[in-house]
């Protein structure tokens, strides 16, 4: 093997040569839910959708190319493929996770997991004493998010997968602010990625979707198990929408990331702009680590305005700017965290992380910079 493609050409590639009767260049919509069987005993390899369909295994295919895995899992939906990875776990079991992390995440481990024994320890995971510390004789898994949402800190992805080593734990990183165009946190020594594909995968604000990648066929094997009998699969529409915005994944995060830094720049010279949090600005905090372990730093910005009224005025102002929650597709889309991602959060928790009445987080889409400028002037006026 003469290595890897790069990754912007891969994801060009999901279902390219998959229909080899006709030769369609995109995967067919597999729209079945049952396959004839050839004879007694026999199988296509597909019987059932719920255990294998052909459109969703391009995607689970492609993404696991991407992410440089040996196995790719689709489900209806971001939460559902963390579902899934939390049954890994068992009644006892210990998990460290990032504390600013999504409020859905946060909401499931707090209100559904816990119920059924397992424990959970939130730190920053941009400081490694702090995961350190939070470590216990029953901690069996790490959750972290690559860039935290909506602070975007850094975790240092390489050292904490020794730190999981060395523990016994498994090193989940749910990676769905940079996607495997930016990061790949398996080749960094992470055992399992977890995508909101909803967000930059998909591309569009179109589709709900979840992927979930194993770096080692054995936990593959597990995953998969899980994946079959909990059954909330990703279906074949959904799936060819995924491969579909999978395929430019490239030529948007670069547009995207590049309109990111134009705005962040433009926030901070803002005089109603208290502070801005975006990797890509030389004075944040996780600025040089993620330049070694990743291709870029995304396109969400967060940041704090100087009243709490010009948080109202803001959503409320801006024309092209959709006020919406999601993220990661073309269109820009403001949110207001405390009020609506971050909901579910204790406010003591929001208070100590930053989440306030004045933070304001931005997905920055592919629209021109210097319209999104305009937008954002024309609303702080
Ligand atoms: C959106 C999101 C999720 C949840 O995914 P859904 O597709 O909405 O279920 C999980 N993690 C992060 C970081 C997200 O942004």
């Amino acid at each position: 093997m003469g290595g890897y493609m790069k990754i912007s050409t891969q994801a060009v590639q999901i279902g390219l040569d998959w229909d080899t009767r006709t030769g369609a260049v995109t995967v067919p919509i597999y729209q079945t839910a049952t396959f004839r069987h050839p004879g007694l005993g026999q199988s296509t390899g597909y019987d059932y959708s719920r255990s294998g369909n052909p459109t969703r295994q391009a995607l689970e295919d492609g993404i696991a190319r991407l992410d440089r895995g040996c196995r790719g899992f689709a489900y209806a939906s971001g939460m559902a493929a963390i579902t899934n990875l939390l049954l890994l776990f068992q009644r006892g079991d210990h998990l460290v996770v990032t504390e600013d992390l999504y409020g859905g995440t946060y909401r499931l481990f707090e209100q559904v997991f816990q119920q059924y024994g397992l424990e959970f320890t939130y730190v920053d995971t941009s400081d490694m004493a702090a995961v350190k510390g939070a470590f216990k004789a029953n901690t069996r898994g790490l959750f972290v998010e690559s860039l935290t949402n909506p602070l975007l800190k850094v975790a240092d992805i390489r050292a904490l997968a020794i730190l999981c080593k060395e523990r016994g734990a498994l090193c989940i990183v749910d990676n769905t602010f940079l996607t495997p165009y930016l990061l790949r946190p398996l080749e960094l020594g992470a055992d399992i990625t977890v995508y909101s594909a909803s967000k930059y995968l998909a591309g569009h604000n179109d589709t709900v979707a979840g992927l979930v990648v194993a770096k080692a066929p054995q936990l593959a094997e597990k995953i998969y198990f899980l994946q079959n009998s909990v059954g909330a699969v990703l279906g074949p529409q959904d799936s060819w929408l995924v491969i579909r915005g999978m395929k430019t994944l490239a030529i948007r995060m670069d547009r995207q990331e590049a309109n990111a830094g134009r705005i962040a720049a433009w926030l901070q010279r803002h005089p109603l702009v208290a502070k801005v949090h975006y990797p890509g600005l030389s004075d944040h905090p996780g600025h040089a680590l993620l330049q070694s372990e990743a291709a870029g730093f995304g396109a969400m910005i967060a940041f704090e305005v100087k009243e709490p009224a010009q948080v109202e005025q803001l959503l409320m102002k801006t024309q092209l700017i959709s006020f919406a929650e999601s993220l990661g597709g073309v269109e820009t889309l403001i949110t207001f965290p405390e009020a609506q991602t971050h909901a579910d959060i204790k406010p003591e928790i929001r208070k100590r992380l930053g989440i306030n009445n004045v933070l304001l987080r931005l997905s920055v889409g592919i629209e021109d910079a210097d319209d999104l400028i305009a937008d954002l002037e024309q609303a702080f006026e």
